[in-house]
């Protein structure tokens, strides 16, 4: 945890906070934290800053609070990714947040078990649980946004163009097409295949939708490494 990170939940007042929980015992097992430490904090959704330990016991951790600089800006990518299973779902929401992806759509394709859709790791507190880890990684204090479509077609025929408006779309498939491109400044939707891959319909809908094909090279890279290196490649 490189962030402390609270709501108006744990406020006391204008300059003080009150943790309690795991972020406690992070505190008190993982930092040693004593009164009179310093350690980064930030508000979930706003300022970053340092907060001071005033009081550090079993129960609970009181910091006094001075927020003063903007969270680091988030990348100008919107991520369509088709839903992984519920173990890598975890890890990509902790990466999704940690690189700085603002939004996030979650899609149904062929090659994703209908089963994925029922898994605790989607419901919203979960959800919330591992982006919040992401922030926390990465000094951020803004969740990404994140929607789930469960009808593939209906998303790339009627919502799709929409999020593609005014930027460029890249879809990213293995396979003979342009290598991805790099240092990119302008507003880009990207879309990744389950582990799967797609399916050459749904290549043929998303390309139809204004996806242009780009590929990494003849390696088939696992769903959150091809994240990785595409978000890395991109910006
Ligand atoms: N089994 C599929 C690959 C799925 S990999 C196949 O053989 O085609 C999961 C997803 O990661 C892909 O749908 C793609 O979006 C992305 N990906 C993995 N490796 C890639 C590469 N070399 N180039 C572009 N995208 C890649």
């Amino acid at each position: 945890m490189n962030l402390l990170l609270f709501t108006a939940a744990d406020r006391l007042g204008e300059q003080r906070i009150r943790v309690t929980d795991y972020r406690l015992r992070h505190l008190r097992q993982v930092l040693g934290s004593q009164a009179g430490d310093e350690l980064r904090v930030g508000e979930v959704g706003g300022l970053t800053g340092s907060g001071c330990v005033e009081i550090i016991d079993d129960e609970q951790a009181i910091l006094t609070l001075n927020l003063d600089q903007p969270p680091p800006p988030k990348l100008p990518l919107c991520l369509v990714l088709a839903l992984p299973r519920p173990k890598m779902l975890r890890r990509v929401l902790r990466t999704v947040a940690e690189l700085g992806v603002g939004e996030l759509h979650l899609i149904h394709s062929y090659r994703v078990e209908k089963s994925y859709w029922q898994t605790p790791a989607l419901h919203a507190d979960s959800v919330q649980r591992y982006l919040l880890e992401g922030l926390e990684q990465c000094r951020d204090t803004v969740l990404p946004r994140v929607e789930c479509h469960r009808r593939f077609k209906p998303f790339v025929e009627d919502l799709l163009p929409g999020l593609i408006e005014g930027g460029q779309a890249l879809l990213a498939h293995p396979g003979d097409y342009p290598p991805c491109p790099r240092q990119q400044r302008e507003q880009t939707l990207l879309a990744i295949g389950p582990e799967g891959g797609f399916i050459p319909y749904e290549v043929e809908k998303l390309v139809a939708a204004g996806c242009a094909p780009v590929s990494l090279g003849a390696r088939i890279l696992r769903v959150e490494n091809a994240l990785t290196a595409l978000l890395g490649r991109l910006f």
